[in-house]
Order: structure tokens, then sequence, then C-alpha cells
């Protein structure tokens, strides 16, 4: 399999593909886990922390997310790749900045849910479930909105908080930012 190609929303052709609504999964195969597999490297190569499969071309309702290991903590990494994702609960809020990899070079603030439980098949085809909150949460909810064809810059606390940044890895932990 070739490299996959992230798609920004700096070519209008692209531009359409990330605007458009992915369809439901129809079966966990192994070609589509192996797809999966590959959207973490790609999402790795680009010092993200999701990807969904619409940024890469693929209309299909899933993603992958890895929070990288905190050494510091001695917390290991933490992998999830879902297919069929469907938050089925959530509650509170919190507001924080996001930056996405199909919008490279900005961020701009977000309002999300605090805690969502999300819901999804896993590489097995398997039903799963996951509580999440903080930035977990802010991650899955933002990947979500992937396959629906929304962007950050849609949900925007204010317009004028969307700013240009350099994101780089370092910068992007200390401040937290969900680039996705
Ligand atoms: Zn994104």
């Amino acid at each position: 399999m070739s490299d996959l190609k992230i798609l920004t929303v700096n070519d209008p052709e692209q531009a359409k593909v990330l605007r458009s609504k992915s369809r439901k999964v129809a079966k966990v195969t192994p070609r589509l886990v192996a797809l999966a597999q590959q959207m973490l490297e790609t999402m790795r190569q680009a010092n993200g922390v999701g990807l969904a499969a619409p940024q890469v071309g693929i209309l299909q309702r899933f993603f992958v997310v890895e929070l990288p290991a905190d050494e510091e903590n001695n917390l290991p990494a933490e992998t999830y790749i879902l297919f069929n994702p469907e938050i089925v609960k959530n509650a509170g809020e919190q507001i924080g900045y996001e930056g996405c990899l199909s919008i490279p070079g900005y961020i701009g603030e977000v309002a999300r849910a605090e805690k969502v439980t999300i819901q999804g098949l896993d590489e097995k085809g398997h039903p799963v479930r996951y509580k999440a909150e903080g930035y977990l949460a802010r991650v899955f909810q933002h990947e979500l909105d992937h396959l629906d064809g929304i962007l950050y810059t849609d949900r925007l606390t204010d317009p004028a908080t969307f700013q240009r940044v350099e994101v780089g890895e370092e910068e992007t932990r200390e401040r937290e930012i969900a680039i996705t």
C-alpha cells in the first residue's frame, strides 16, 4: 500500500472530500484494519493525536487516536481504532484550543463536552465502549465531527480566536492543543 496523504482545506477538491459525510462501515475487514494501522503511522509522522478516514480521502466512518506515552508519569501510549463510532452520552463543558492536520498552521478555540461515552467496533468487529474526559474526550469529538464533514472552525467560540501558529511538537504538548 502506498503512503497515505493527508488532505487539507487549502485544496478545493480535497476540501470537498473533507466536507462530505462518511458512510457506515459495513464490515470491519482486514483491509480496513490495515488501512487504520497505516493511518496511525501517517498520524505519528505528522505529530497528530488523531486522524479520521476522510482526512486521507476515505469516506467511511472510522478514525484512529493515539495519546503519546507520558514518560514522566510512566504512562504508556493509548491507542484507539474505532469503526462506526457514536457518542452515546456526554456531560459538562470544556473550552480549549484545537488544531487540525487538515488545516495546517492554525489553531482556534472550541467548546466541547467535558466527558463523553463513545461506542463503536474494534479491529475485530467487536463492540467497544470508552468513557473519556478532558483532552481525550476533546479528541474523540473532533474526530467524530470529521465523519460528518464538520471541521473545528465551524465550532469556534469566537472567530477572533482562529490564529496562525507554528505547530511544533513541543509547543502542542506544552499548550495541550489537540492537533487531529
Ligand atoms: Zn482534524
